[in-house]
């Protein structure tokens, strides 16, 4: 039960609540998963981040720049939002929750069904997470979003700015197979990659997966192969994504439906990916 509750009105406020708080303090910023019924958090104290200027959205001279309390339904009316994060973002199918549910909560919730980690892993976005020095300066580091994911105890208290799309000309995609908006997902996959015209391949290409018990990964193997030309096909991309995604039989769906989709997904955003690079 949470019996400590402050509100921050800016950044150094938050960071020296949580530097004076042990490690059972939550940030609450949509509140969406934090109040939840059932909500895994057993926060005793938290700090409300919803007005500690973390709310906006803003180009930058590399791409653009998202607060990390900006609400799924801000980030889709804001001109600045890339059409395929506008699609993510409305895999939050209710509007109400995508009133309230943050962009760097639900980086920071890292939940395998999350609604917009694969595209932005994809995307190569970096997070901008800040700490305090022991003078009491404001001490910013620019993380890999993967990293975040990858390293994901070392960053469980880390406070989370902003989220960075630098790579405008990236071709990014995503999927969610389910049976209805509401429902949970079979499987969620994200693709990104830079569109080589001279050496004819796809460069850092990122192909994450979302998945029941496996979480958040990326198909490393699948991605190095197209970076040596070992798969330039389709149908071999399709074939080596179902051999890579892992998945476990459930009510959404059976293992194997579940890595059909992943390899038919992938296989059409690599066929869209060529085509807009003016390949075909
Ligand atoms: C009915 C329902 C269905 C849902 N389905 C999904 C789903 O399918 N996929 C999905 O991804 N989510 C789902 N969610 C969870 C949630 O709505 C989203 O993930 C949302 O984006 C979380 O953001 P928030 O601001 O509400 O997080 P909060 O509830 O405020 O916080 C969530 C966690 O993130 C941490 N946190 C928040 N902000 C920061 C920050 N800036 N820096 C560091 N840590 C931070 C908090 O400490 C807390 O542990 C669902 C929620 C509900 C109620």
């Amino acid at each position: 039960m949470i019996n400590t509750f402050y509100k921050a009105s800016d950044v150094k406020e938050i960071l020296t609540f949580l530097t004076s708080h042990n490690e059972n303090t939550g940030i609450l910023a949509g509140g969406t998963d934090i109040n939840r019924l059932n909500s895994q958090s057993s926060y005793k104290s938290v700090i409300d981040i919803s007005e500690a200027g973390l709310q906006e959205i803003k180009r930058t001279e590399s791409g653009i720049e998202i607060g990390a309390c900006v609400t799924f339904q801000q980030a889709l009316e804001s001109k600045f939002i890339p059409s395929y994060l506008g699609k993510a973002l409305r895999y939050a199918g209710s509007r109400t929750l995508r009133n309230m549910a943050t962009i760097g909560g639900n980086a920071a919730l890292q939940r395998s069904d999350s609604y917009l980690l694969p595209v932005l892993i994809a995307a190569k976005a970096r997070l901008i997470t800040t700490d305090l020095s022991e003078d009491g300066t404001i001490i910013e580091e620019n993380v890999p979003i993967r990293e975040y994911i990858e390293h994901r105890n070392m960053f469980q208290h880390t406070l989370i700015v902003r989220i960075c799309l630098n790579k405008p000309e990236r071709f990014v995609a995503s999927e969610r197979f389910c049976k209805s908006i509401q429902a949970p997902p079979s499987i969620v996959i994200g693709f990104g990659a830079d569109y080589s015209e001279q050496k004819k391949v796809l460069n850092n290409l990122r192909i994450v997966i979302g998945t029941a018990f496996y979480g958040i990964y990326r198909l490393q193997k699948v991605e190095e192969a197209v970076a040596h030309g070992v798969i330039q096909t389709a149908e071999e991309l399709e074939k080596a994504v179902v051999g890579e995604t892992k998945a476990v039989s459930d009510y959404t769906g059976s293992e194997a439906y579940k890595k059909y989709l992943a390899g038919t997904a992938a296989a059409h955003f690599f066929i869209e990916c060529q085509t807009a690079a003016g390949r075909f």
